[in-house]
């Protein structure tokens, strides 16, 4: 018996920071891991399957997404210490409370994750980073699920990590993990925490509907002073325009669709490879079916 809740034609801006996006076919809020699992297991085998934290890093196209969703955010929410120097965390726990609880156990090194507005499962599966701070290499273990419920446990090396990549495993999504932190000094890692957001919200639009970073930095240089230099600050489609704040964020002013940000996505890579001859690659994904057109 499933425990969870099956939304039908549930749209999805309410599930992005971009607040964009159209309808899921179904979207399924597990109640915990094993009602997830069950869930999984329920599912015919050519059904398709979306994963959805906090989607702070998704362009959902107007079209929505067709046939399941499924989003963790504030559902797979358990988080406990294991030892001195271990936790364990699901994946829909927010990054900010990791680093929050972290700090509290006294343990260092997670504190770069109070800014990132996403859930743990998207930290590892973007391998989100800040601040020189990175996630995977706090992970020792991860668990997780394959598509017909089955979990797998897998050490850290099984997977090839990259700058805001990750791969290595096919076809599995997260469910837990366990993070592996230095026993250090609970004040010391408020006071990063707070020395960290506030450079955040000196720099960042985060009063804005956003994705954060659109494009990822190209080596040895940044995607934000590239974007800068071709003037591209404050250019608008619609109710998307890239942001006067930080370049490489475009920001949503109200009433942006889906298609204006992807619009101006490609305007801006196109802009920065004809004056500058860098080809910039996004960070953000971008998934989905295109608005059908009247
Ligand atoms: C204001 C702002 C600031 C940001 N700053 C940063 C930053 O400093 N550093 C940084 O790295 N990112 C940053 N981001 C981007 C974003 O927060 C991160 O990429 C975050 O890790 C995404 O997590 P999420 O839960 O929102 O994932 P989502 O956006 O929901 O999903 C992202 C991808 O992960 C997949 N996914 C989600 N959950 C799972 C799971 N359990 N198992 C497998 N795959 C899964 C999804 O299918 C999707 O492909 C920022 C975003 C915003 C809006």
């Amino acid at each position: 018996m499933l425990r969870g809740e099956l939304l039908l034609d549930e749209p999805l801006n309410e599930y992005t920071s971009w607040r964009v996006g159209g309808l899921a076919d179904r979207l399924y809020l597990p109640a915990d891991q094993e009602d997830l699992l069950s869930f999984l297991r329920s599912l015919p085998p050519e059904e398709s399957l979306f994963w959805l934290g906090l989607g702070s890093n998704l362009l959902v196209r107007d079209g929505g997404i067709r046939g399941t969703v499924i989003c963790t955010k504030n559902r797979l929410k358990g988080m406990r210490l294991i030892d001195e120097e271990r936790v364990y965390i699901e994946a829909g726990v927010p990054c900010a409370l990791v680093a929050r609880f972290c700090a509290e156990q006294s343990l260092n090194g997670a504190e770069f994750l109070a800014g990132i507005p996403g859930t743990f499962g998207g930290a590892l599966a973007m391998n989100a980073g800040a601040f020189g701070g990175e996630t995977w290499p706090l992970v020792g273990k991860v668990w997780t699920t394959d598509r017909c419920g089955t979990v797998h446990e897998r050490s850290a090396a099984e997977y090839q990590i990259g700058y805001r990549s990750v791969k290595g495993v096919e076809d599995e999504w997260f469910l837990a993990a366990e993070l592996r932190l230095v026993l250090g000094d609970t004040a010391l890692s408020r006071e990063h925490i707070k020395a960290l957001l506030a450079k955040r919200a000196a720099s960042q639009p985060i009063s804005q509907p956003s994705c954060g970073s659109v494009f990822r930095n190209p080596p040895g240089d940044h995607a934000a002073r590239l974007i800068e230099a071709c003037g591209l600050k404050g250019h608008r489609i619609g109710g998307a325009c890239v942001s006067e704040k930080h370049a490489n964020f475009i920001v949503n002013l109200g009433g942006a669709t889906a298609l204006e940000i992807e619009t101006l996505i490609h305007t801006v890579r196109d802009e920065v490879s004809k004056q500058l001859g860098v080809s910039l690659e996004p960070e953000v994904r971008v998934v989905g079916e295109p608005a059908v057109q009247p």
